[in-house]
């Protein structure tokens, strides 16, 4: 899908570089001086020859620009410039809409990193007259509509993504997602105004549509796509109505950024009154900071927007254990950024000595490993460090998840019971790290409402765009050769980070 978009890059590109072009006709080198004087020698009869030859040339120029940009083939986007009627928009009068008979209930939608995540449900109730138990299969699917130059309006099913289902007596359960970071991408749509609709697809191969109903007011949802070659998609979701049929309208339009959204958030950990782990004169709070600071450059250069949860101006006495959920605080900072991925920077420490550290990387308990797995890859590989051999946590090699268990839940219940506030509403599938938990919001179960009344409240916590956000543990700080890998090779290790964001960005 994105192959129009690659080539309208590679001509602005192309035309960038005309631009950018020294000038040459307002400089007059010797040389032309020379040839100037020279003129004056030429004949009557060359000079009508050479001022034909000219226009002949001029016509050309104009001959070959006009080819040039019709090859483009993109309407221009300046304001004086109409639409080609092939590109004209009528929503409206999708067909599908109009012939969907059976509406669906739209449970849930969120965004979690770049994944969209639907759910909803269609049961025998929705479907009169046809028994439940003869569909075949349900899928999302992505219309769009124009007038052809007759007039005539084409209606085109652009994409469709399969659905996980669930039959429970009279119900089917639908959903875009079995984890979190790997619903539809929404990084690769197409400029244009789309329709999502369910299609029902029967045993017999007969398909139909079904709209969405939503309880209560469906709040629209906004995405930004990660910044690529310096663009920009701004993705619109809504709950919009024709002839009392709900639909979701999708839009995708070329947007810049606005000014509080990023790509990538990075934490470096700890801060302010707590240096993190130590070893000898450095320690974890330090160390990241400096890196973290690095890290957002080498991002930048790539053409990242890249913002920091903290970068070391914060009050040296300031306990940021307990000033994480303010307003300034890291969490509410790094929601504040509507960022696609965050990386918590941390370096791990043992009170027993180990003689092995290593690289590990946790993610979100209701996602999959490949976010993180790909980054470990990826800093393995730059960087020459090597995998944890930690078992406790452990998925595959350098990649953890870690939820609360049953006696995290009980030891927690039993702090809001000594503390005198509400217990929090958490299950064995919610995050245990808060920084990977609070930062997904709806996606990740965030929970922190202010009940606690030591700690703040995260703002975001209801978010419907949820942060995909990682904990990097570079190494052990109390592993000698991990500490002095570590501060030996910090370039090597920003390259494989920089290599994961990449390797991601373009594989996704
Ligand atoms: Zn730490």
């Amino acid at each position: 899908m994105s192959s129009k978009k690659d080539k309208e890059i590679e001509i602005e590109m192309i035309n960038t570089k005309e631009n950018n072009k020294p000038n040459s006709k307002n400089r007059t080198s010797p040389k032309k001086a020379a040839k100037k004087t020279s003129k004056k020698k030429i004949s009557k009869s060359t000079k009508t020859l050479m001022v034909f030859i000219c226009i002949a040339v001029i016509f050309m120029c104009c001959g070959i620009f006009f080819l040039v940009s019709n090859k483009a083939g993109k309407p221009v986007k300046s304001k004086d410039t109409q639409p080609t009627t092939t590109e004209k928009v009528v929503i409206k009068d999708f067909v599908g809409i109009k012939q969907a008979e059976y509406i669906s209930t739209l449970e849930e939608y969120f965004t979690y990193g770049t994944s969209l995540c639907i759910r909803g449900s269609i049961s025998a109730e929705d479907l009169t007259g046809i028994d439940i138990n003869t569909i075949d299969k349900l899928s999302l699917v992505l219309k769009k509509a124009y007038t052809n130059e007759d007039g005539s309006i084409v209606e085109e099913d652009i994409e469709e993504f399969s659905l996980y289902t669930e039959l429970n007596e009279n119900k089917i359960s639908y959903s875009s997602y079995e984890k979190i970071n790997e619903g539809i991408s929404l990084e690769n749509f197409t400029d244009n105004e789309y329709c999502m609709l369910l299609k029902v697809t029967y045993n017999d191969g007969n398909t139909e549509y079904c709209t969405f109903d939503y309880e209560g007011k469906m709040e629209p949802l906004c995405y930004y796509t990660i910044t690529k070659n310096g663009i920009n998609q701004k993705i619109d979701m809504t709950l919009e109505k024709f002839e009392d049929k709900p639909y979701i309208s999708f839009n995708v339009a070329e947007s810049e950024l606005p000014e509080d959204v990023y790509d990538i958030v990075l934490d470096p950990g700890h801060g302010g009154n707590d240096p993190g782990a130590v070893n000898g004169s450095y320690n974890e709070a330090v160390l990241m900071l400096d890196y973290a600071l690095d890290i957002k450059a080498a991002l930048e250069k790539e053409g990242y927007k890249v913002a920091l949860t903290r970068d070391g101006t914060e009050d040296p006495n300031e306990k940021m254990a307990y000033t994480m959920y303010n307003e300034n605080g890291r969490v509410n900072v790094a929601c504040s950024t509507n960022a696609k991925f965050c990386l918590s920077l941390h370096l791990n420490s043992n009170a027993v000595q180990l003689s092995r550290g290593g690289i590990q990387i946790y993610y979100t308990y209701r996602g999959s490993e490949s976010f993180a797995k790909n980054m470990v890859e990826n800093i393995v590989e730059a960087s020459g460090t090597y995998i944890s051999p930690m078992l406790a946590f452990r998925v595959s090699d350098g990649v953890y998840t870690r939820a609360f268990s049953q006696s995290d839940i009980d030891s927690s219940r039993q702090d809001a019971v000594n503390d005198g506030y509400e217990p929090y509403n958490m299950t064995t599938d919610t995050d245990y790290y808060f920084m990977i938990r609070e930062l997904g919001g709806k996606a990740t179960n965030a929970y922190v409402d202010g009940r606690n009344a030591r700690y703040g409240s995260n703002r975001y916590r209801d978010s419907r765009n949820g942060i995909e956000s990682c904990i990097i543990e570079f190494g052990f700080i109390s592993v000698d050769d991990d500490l002095n890998h570590i501060l030996n090779n910090k370039d090597k290790y920003i390259e494989g980070l920089v290599n994961g964001i990449n390797d991601w960005v373009k594989t996704n």
